[in-house]
């Protein structure tokens, strides 16, 4: 009998192996199983003769005549094939021999594209980091996938490093190892196989659960692989706990794609077998070592793999908890996703387009200004609205009262896969709330603060997932639902405090800002049970002391008139939109403004704001002798950009090919979507060379003062300006 947690899944060939940790021991459990894709045809004779036809046959350990619910908006099940593979790393390629065979659309192919791991942990109702007695093949479940508090075992942990022998110039893979280093060990040694050898063997002599990395799947792995094999040692380079399964080099640099107006890149995973590889710079949710904490809350609830969960992208989480729910109700997973949209007129178009409400803000200061933000608002209305892909216009109810707002879609009474899934993230992120609220125990609270963080990242981006034209249960109509709602709420609540004398300042999409001449806290309050009340939704409160809208006019990178900033009457800052609050603007920047806002926030009103002033222009004065004076720290000068273009690609003289083709010449390819990080050389000079890429900086370089000191003046103007 076992008893732990499990640790990791994955499927090799014919097996599923099962890692199993507990505070004693890790163990191993290997079982008999490979996955099943399904095929449904509206011939049944197309189907019988696939399970002779010999392109088919040798892949397959069994063929089976099932009942599933082949579409998400089918009410009965329907006769579909279940082929059972007999390797599962061979599924991809059976289901496009299948789809080979006949004209489009003859065969329509299910659970194709999910990894295997994962359909085997929907099947068998298991959780990552779920805690299980086995004895015999039997799991008995000693953990609960919606608590809060749950316990989890000790895990080891070490930081990976391998440094080549480059100096001031970006590292190849075809430099020799300089050291490698392991947490505090360093290895050093004139022959590089055995620099190799010997941090394979320590690996496995100190045995870690997760090998952390700044740079695993672009730099340390690869570069490891390529050294290996110039050392002709690569089938020694083992990192997981399979013996005889070495690490190896993939066919595939990444993936460059596109989401919320931006392009991104996906470098190609480095997974290991029963050890966790998490690279820092590709995981999403990764800021500090705490961050781990929301990557447990994330595998554990939405059964995803550890190094898969560190490395997803935006949607795979919630898909997932849809997957499960989908297999739990029998019904398949598209390979290709195949809900039609409504037809749209014109005017729904337009109206659906709309997405969220913004009204132009009241630019400049105020007073004693309300904040009341509807909480998840998008995952509250797919919840509590029933908004799924197949909720929308049903066959089932053409007689049922829910309606859309402005679109009039009727809604389906019976509960949608997407709000089924949303209800336990939407409740465990509620829950986590109220514990970040009540806790006073500083290590659990810090635990619970990142499984609320990442659980409203889930979130956050599960609404756009709706709307993707390659989400398996996504379609158009329910995002535009969605959207609907979310103005009728967002103008209810702005009806509402009118009628009780507010003022309402500015409303974006989810939230307002209210003001109503010397209103107390409590009144404020009131108005938000008010809202809660009428509309159903829950809301948040807060009020500041005082409150700058900006313009948001020649602000053209952020589209959305979201840049403000404020002091709450706790004497905490918020701040939209605005330098310091990007993650492009170089760290000097950031201190500066924040000095200056931190100063701010000491003053409880607006001419007190104003009174400050002349120190807020010392301060920038302060910054700006650092800045002559050279003084300045050379990592707090750099910008952080995501190209949108690669190398190659580029032909405008911006900033951007300016970094990208002195990368070139040293013989680094930029891919789409990959972040560049440059200082500023010599603004004034006409071609190449106005910024320098980090990795190419000498040590003699200097940057250039006049430029930085334009934008500090830039900057310190954004929250000084609306004062005077
Ligand atoms: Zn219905």
């Amino acid at each position: 009998m076992i008893t732990g947690w499990l640790f990791d899944a994955y499927s090799l060939e014919d097996r599923i192996i099962l890692w199993i940790k507990n505070n004693k021991k890790t163990h191993r459990i290997e079982k008999q199983w490979t996955p099943s894709l399904y095929v449904a045809s509206d011939s049944k004779s197309k189907l019988d003769r696939l399970q002779t036809n010999p392109a088919i046959k040798p892949f397959v350990k069994q063929f089976n005549k099932v009942n599933r619910i082949e579409k998400v908006s089918d009410l009965t099940k329907s006769k579909v094939l279940q082929i059972t593979v007999k390797k599962s790393s061979e599924l991809i390629m059976l289901a496009k021999n299948i789809e080979r065979l006949d004209k489009f659309g003859a065969y329509r192919l299910y659970n194709v594209d999910v990894p295997p791991e994962q359909l085997y942990l929907y099947e068998n109702n298991l959780y990552l980091l779920g805690k299980y007695q086995i004895s015999n093949d039997t799991w008995n479940e000693l953990s609960n996938i919606n608590e809060t508090n749950y316990d989890l075992p000790k895990f080891k942990k070490v930081k990976l490093e391998i440094h080549s022998k480059t100096k001031q110039h970006i590292p190849k893979f075809t430099d020799a190892i300089d050291k490698i280093r392991i947490d505090d060990i360093t290895i050093k040694s004139d022959s590089e196989s055995q620099m190799i050898l010997d941090c394979v063997r320590m690996i496995r002599k100190i045995n870690p659960d997760f090998i952390i990395t700044s740079n695993g799947d672009t730099w340390d792995f690869p570069y490891l692989v390529q050294r290996a094999s110039e050392n002709k040692i690569l089938d020694t380079l083992v990192f997981g706990r399979e013996p005889n399964h070495p690490i190896i080099r993939s066919k595939r640099k990444g993936n460059s794609y596109f989401a919320y107006g931006q392009v991104h890149f996906k470098p190609t995973a480095v997974k290991l077998l029963g050890r966790i590889h998490i690279d820092q710079s590709n995981c999403f949710i990764w800021e500090h070592e705490h961050s781990i904490h929301g990557l447990y809350e994330i595998a554990r609830t939405c059964r995803l793999p550890l190094q898969t969960a560190a490395r997803a992208s935006i949607g795979k989480c919630m898909s997932s908890v849809q997957f499960y729910n989908a297999t739990r109700r029998g019904l398949l997973i598209p390979w290709k996703p195949t809900v039609s949209e409504i037809f749209k007129t014109r005017k729904n178009l337009f109206i659906g387009d709309r997405g969220g409400l913004i009204l132009e803000p009241r630019v400049g200061t105020h007073e004693n200004v309300g904040e009341l933000d509807f909480v998840s608002l998008f995952g509250n209305i797919m919840l509590h609205k029933n908004i799924s892909a197949e909720t929308i216009n049903c066959k089932c109810c053409p007689d049922s009262k829910y309606l859309v707002p402005e679109l009039g879609y009727r809604i389906c009474k019976r509960k949608g896969i997407v709000p089924e899934s949303l209800k336990i993230l939407l409740s465990k992120r509620q829950q986590y709330s109220a514990l970040v609220e009540t806790t006073k125990d500083d290590k659990k609270l810090e635990t619970y603060k990142q499984h609320k963080a990442a659980l409203k990242w889930i979130l956050v981006t599960s609404f756009g997932y709706l709307g993707f034209n390659n989400a398996k249960f996504g379609r158009i109509d329910a995002h535009m639902a969605v959207c609907a709602f979310a103005r009728k709420l967002l103008l209810d609540a702005i009806h509402i405090a009118e009628d009780e004398g507010f003022e309402i300042l500015h409303g974006i999409v989810d939230s307002i800002w209210i003001h109503k001449d010397n209103a107390t806290k409590n009144e404020y309050n009131k108005l938000k049970e008010k809202i809660a009340k009428e509309t159903g939704f829950d809301l948040s409160l807060d009020v500041y002391d005082w409150m700058v809208f900006l313009s948001s006019k020649n602000n053209k990178i952020t589209p959305v008139p979201n840049r403000y900033f404020g002091t709450k009457q706790n004497g905490r800052i918020k701040i939209r939109g605005i330098e310091a609050r990007r993650h492009d603007t170089p760290k000097f920047f950031k201190d500066c403004q924040l000095e200056i806002l931190k100063l701010f926030s000491t003053c409880k009103t607006v001419s007190d704001v104003k009174e400050a002033i002349s120190e807020a222009k010392s301060i920038q004065e302060k910054y700006y002798q650092q800045l002559l004076e050279h003084k300045v720290p050379l990592e707090d000068l750099i910008f952080t950009n995501r190209v949108t273009r690669g190398t190659n690609q580029n032909k405008n003289n911006t900033v951007q090919s300016d970094v990208i083709n002195q990368l070139k010449w040293e013989g680094k390819v930029v891919e789409p979507g990959e972040k560049i990080r440059y200082v500023v050389h010599d603004y004034s000079r006409k071609k190449s060379k106005r910024v320098i890429p980090i990795e190419v900086i000498k040590s003699d370089f200097k940057y250039d003062a006049k430029r930085y000191s334009e934008l500090l003046e830039k900057c310190c103007k954004s929250v000084i300006e609306p004062f005077e």
